[in-house]
């Protein structure tokens, strides 16, 4: 197997065989890109390190040699020369961007002898000192775990000597005094002295770049964004340019847009003679990126041009990071930028516009969990207050919480649910378990690129960044914030979206919604099959859903309108009456009441569907407890009630079925309601009764008979009739209940519940947590929909129900349906509708309609799978062979493989993304050659079923010929968008 690829090779992977860093200087180099030159050492060679327990596979260091060697050759210069050396970076990247979490060592291959010969060739001593002293450093840092601070302080004592506040400052001699320093400091910390032969530099980079996979920060941070951890890293290979070479030096970072606002703009920041750390790392502060058009007018042109080249290209906005080494611009690294979600939404309305992607593609590209952002709370605008300090406005969104210090006191206090805003200097990876549990971030120093404003961009976290009148004593535990005094503990606010700063608490307000959401929301509506609809139970709720573009109610239930303080004594009278007469004049009372709370409902949902469920608690939940009884009669009653499981106790239809006097009020409040408001405003709704936790057909049957009787005692109005479907003994039988059943809703938070056998109150916070940590379930299933258990029972009873019902309505209202995965799958399923909360409509509508850009996406997918598959007799090759193709699942840690044969999908299946993928794979392959051998060949249950997330192809297992494409290209084979093209 070959671990080494040259950037101008073609290494037949793509990102998970090179990984996100490799594979864009790959790419820009293939686009003529000024680009150093290098090469990648592939994951595949960090995950046969890794597997093999920190040993280096065999002939890894002589392939490495030979690509030195080119390098050498094409550049003209030597690996260790002592005249005038080849250098290089090694950096690492993984297939997926971990920000800072990985290490990279610049200036490698710089020693004693060589320094003094790069200073001879440039003519510049102090540039060739600075960047030997930076080696000694990130060697020792990287490669060498020496604490880097002891570095940080050996300069900064330096400059403070000299009476000098910049590094560019020193001396030639200081520098070379520096050297002797930082030598000395890798030697107490190692107890060796910093190696002299550039090979075993580089070698032992390497294998650092690889053990820092395993690194605990790195760690933390796969597990917070879902990254599988068997992924590896590529180490990649530069020569070096340098930024630090003089005043026609310099570097940056630059995205093609606003990754706030999403403004066409160049947006990044530029520091004239230094090297790439310094932009980052948060120690000198760099300066807007239009300063370089004054600072350096040539290469500021040419990088306009080129990432105008690059945007064009990638059709996304990039984020890159450059170095002009005197006057002359090479990109150093191209990635896709990470935005807001307000950006997000702004980028892919405009680049439709501009012609650059279309309306599904735009949809597509948005992160249904990201819209969430913009629902987070803003300062209220009529607030008054004073702000004490102000910052860069580095991640929008408004937090208040209470003053933390540290990460690990924010990430402790911050899971007891308090507020907290973690408040530093700076922030560096090992903060990321902080960040994640705090409100928000505010820091002293760097920029907007900084560690802190990324990350805070990242998860949606407002960010107050480079607050200049922030100080900070840790020992004393005390903040200075504009002159104010305050400790940790005290309460502050911040403003992310325009920098603020304020001591005390501010009111909050949720965020407006901007045109753009609405734009990209509209050509959602225009994709999608899928309805959507709110779960609301109030009139307000109701009014909330349809501003948020909800199509009707899901779910409307009833108890909250037993629960308030002037119908309580009235219900508490109802549950206590002896005889049926006492009862009923209590509910006689109640009916009023019931049909009002419905009237402001269906007024706000004139013309849509709602769904109203009929009580469903148990009844001692309206009774106060034992204590608080106020009678004996009610103290009783109370015991009479208990139960020792009400979950699974008198609740539901049941307690209609023994009560009907209940429903048979409720059914009357209802039909009243939309009789009335029909008449007001000339539109009624479209009326679902429905009747839950039915498990037996019975039940629904005598339910239908008493919801039709009392309809029939009341003006006409037509209504459907149904039921929940939340008990697996429903979704089993649901043929037999479909006969008495206009529409069915899956209620799967009790399906989860009653499938599962958990009980959510004890599971969350308790086993399932120990579940998740360990391993032994995936995701919790409350809030992602368990496809293959509760998801299979959906199936049976979609088919069954429809099987005795064509035309039966279904939808889903449990809490899932708000959660983009399983809306997904509600999709798949072939459901009518998912309801969820109101502020996730907007989410849903998003979801629901990414499944229906499968044909355009795939056809962009061909396109870009043309230009990887260039060699078309390999291909030819290829076609008569029996193929599997890995890509990854939706789903994070699978994969699904499908066997192709025949021009056709043979086999698929889901497998868990590890090393033991590969071989299931083989066994697919061979299975698939049974099947075409001895019938007709299998076909995906639907199209939908090959909608995966573009990327990654597994390498292939060496018994395998697996092609390097992506999903779409296996899709277009399936769903005939493009099937002449696949396989002959
Ligand atoms: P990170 O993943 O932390 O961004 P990088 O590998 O991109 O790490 O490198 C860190 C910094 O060093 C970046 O600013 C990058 O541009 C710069 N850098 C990396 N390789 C080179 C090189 N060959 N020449 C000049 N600068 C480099
Ligand atoms: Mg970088
Ligand atoms: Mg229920």
């Amino acid at each position: 197997m070959r671990f080494v690829y040259d950037f101008d090779e073609d290494s037949g992977g793509g990102r998970e065989l090179l990984g996100g860093k490799g594979i864009g200087l790959a790419e820009m180099t293939q686009l003529g890109i000024p680009v150093p030159g290098g090469f990648t050492i592939t994951t595949d060679a960090c995950r046969a390190y890794l597997a093999a327990g920190g040993e280096v596979p065999a002939g890894l260091d002589d392939e490495v040699d030979r690509h030195v060697a080119g390098l050498e050759e094409r550049t003209g210069k030597r690996f260790g020369d002592p005249d005038d050396p080849l250098l290089v970076s090694v950096r690492s990247g993984a297939a997926i961007s971990m920000p800072g979490m990985m290490d990279t060592v610049l200036n490698l291959g710089l020693n004693e002898v060589s320094v003094e010969g790069l200073a001879e060739t440039t003519g510049n001593l102090r540039f060739a000192l600075d960047s030997y002293r930076r080696l000694v450093q990130m060697y020792g840092e990287v490669v060498d775990g020496v604490d880097g601070h002891r570095f940080e302080q050996a300069l900064s004592d330096l400059k403070a000597d000299r009476g000098v506040s910049q590094d560019v400052d020193l001396s030639g001699e200081d520098l070379r005094e520096l050297v002797r320093t930082f030598h000395g400091i890798y030697e107490e910390g190692t107890g060796g002295s910093f190696p002299q032969d550039p090979r075993e530099q580089l070698r032992r980079a390497y294998r650092a770049v690889f053990e820092s996979w395993k690194a605990p920060r790195a760690q933390v941070y796969r597990r917070t964004y879902d990254i599988p951890d068997d992924l590896g890293t590529a180490v990649n290979v530069v020569q070096m340019v340098f930024g630090n070479r003089g005043d026609r030096s310099g570097t940056g970072v630059c995205f093609t847009r606003d990754p706030a606002t999403g403004e066409r703009v160049l947006f990044g920041e530029f520091l004239l003679n230094a090297q790439g750390e310094d932009v980052v790392a948060g120690i000198r502060t760099p300066e807007p990126i239009a300063r370089m058009r004054e600072l350096l007018p040539d290469a500021y042109d040419q990088l306009v041009d080129t990432l105008d080249h690059l945007e064009g290209h990638y059709r996304d906005v990039q984020d890159i990071e450059f170095t002009v080494e005197e006057g002359t611009l090479y990109l150093l690294q191209t990635r896709t930028g990470k935005r807001t979600a307000a950006a997000a939404l702004r980028i892919a309305a405009e680049m439709v516009d501009e012609g650059l992607i279309s309306r599904e593609e735009a949809v597509a590209r948005i992160d249904p969990g990201q819209l969430d952002q913009l629902l987070h709370p803003r300062i209220d605008p009529d607030a008054h207050y004073e702000v004490a300090a102000r910052g860069l406005n580095a991640s929008p969104g408004a937090a208040v919480g209470a003053i933390v210090l540290d990460a690990d006191t924010a990430e402790a206090r911050g899971r007891e649910g308090e507020d907290v805003i973690l408040v530093r200097w700076e922030t560096t990876p090992d903060d990321i378990h902080g960040l994640v549990q705090a409100r928000g971030v505010l820091t002293a120093h760097g920029g907007m690129t900084s560690h802190a404003a990324v990350v805070a961009r990242g998860m949606g976290k407002p960010c107050v960044a480079g607050c200049e009148g922030l100080a900070i004593d840790m020992a004393a535990g005390t903040v200075t914030i504009g002159g104010h005094e305050l400790r940790a503990g005290d309460v502050i606010s911040i403003d992310g979206a325009n920098g603020s700063v304020i001591v005390g608490a501010v009111p909050l307000v949720p965020p407006a919604i901007d045109e753009n959401f609405g734009t990209i929301l509209a050509w959602a509506d225009d994709l999608r099959r899928l309805r959507v609809r709110a779960n609301a139970d109030t009139p307000a709720d109701a009014a909330k859903a349809r501003e948020f573009g909800a199509e009707g109610i899901g779910l409307c239930r009833t108890e909250h309108m037993f629960m308030s303080d002037e119908r309580l004594p009235v219900v508490r009278e109802m549950i206590l009456a002896r005889e049926e007469d006492e009862r009923r004049a209590a509910l006689d009372r109640l009916l009023p009441l019931q049909q009002g709370d419905f009237e402001g409902i269906f007024e706000a949902m004139a013309g849509l569907p709602v769904t109203i469920r009929l009580l469903d608690p148990p009844l001692h939940e309206f009774l106060p407890s034992l204590e608080e009884a106020t009678s004996d009669a009610m103290r009783d009653r109370i015991r009479q009630l208990h139960e020792a499981n009400p979950m699974l106790g008198t609740r539901g239809c049941r307690l209609g079925l023994q009560f009907p006097e209940i429903y048979e009020m409720q059914v009357r409040a209802i039909v009243r309601a939309a009789r009335a408001v029909a008449e007001r405003t000339g539109e009624a709704p479209i009326v679902e009764i429905m009747h839950p936790l039915v498990g037996f057909r019975e039940e629904l049957a005598r339910l239908r008979e008493l919801t039709e009787r009392v309809a029939a005692e009341e003006p006409t109005v037509s209504y459907l009739c149904g039921t929940m479907i939340e008990l697996p003994r429903a979704a089993i039988r649901a043929d037999e209940i479909a006969e008495e059943a206009d529409f069915f809703s899956f209620g799967t938070n009790d399906l989860t519940q009653t499938a599962l056998g958990f009980s959510r109150d004890d599971a969350e916070g308790k086993f399932l947590t120990f579940y998740l940590e360990h391993g032994i379930l995936e995701r919790n299933p409350f809030e992602v929909l368990d496809e293959e258990g509760v998801g299979d029972l959906m199936r049976f009873a979609v088919e069954r129900g429809r099987g005795t019902k064509p035309t039966i309505k279904l939808g889903i209202c449990g809490e899932h349906g708000g959660e983009p995965r399983s809306v997904a799958f509600c999709h798949r399923l072939g459901l009518d509708y998912v309801s969820c909360s109101p502020y996730r409509v907007p989410l849903a509508r998003l979801a629901a309609a990414q499944r229906y850009e499968d044909a355009a996406r795939l056809r962009d997918r061909l396109d870009a799978l043309e230009r990887v598959v260039e060699d078309l007799a390999e291909l030819q090759r290829l076609r008569r062979a029996e193929l599997c193709l890995v890509v990854p699942a939706e789903e994070p840690g699978f994969v699904r493989a499908y066997a192709v044969a025949g021009g056709r999908v043979a086999a698929s299946r889901r497998l868990p993304r590890n090393g033991g993928a590969s071989v299931e794979a083989g066994a697919l392959v061979a299975e698939a050659r049974g099947r075409i051998a001895g019938g007709p060949s299998y076909a995906p249950e639907a199209a939908d079923e090959l909608l995966l997330v573009a990327g990654f192809v597994r390498r292939p297992p060496p018994e395998l010929t697996v092609l390097p494409l992506d999903a779409g290209r296996l899709a277009a084979a399936c769903t005939g968008v493009e099937p002449a093209a696949w396989v002959a």
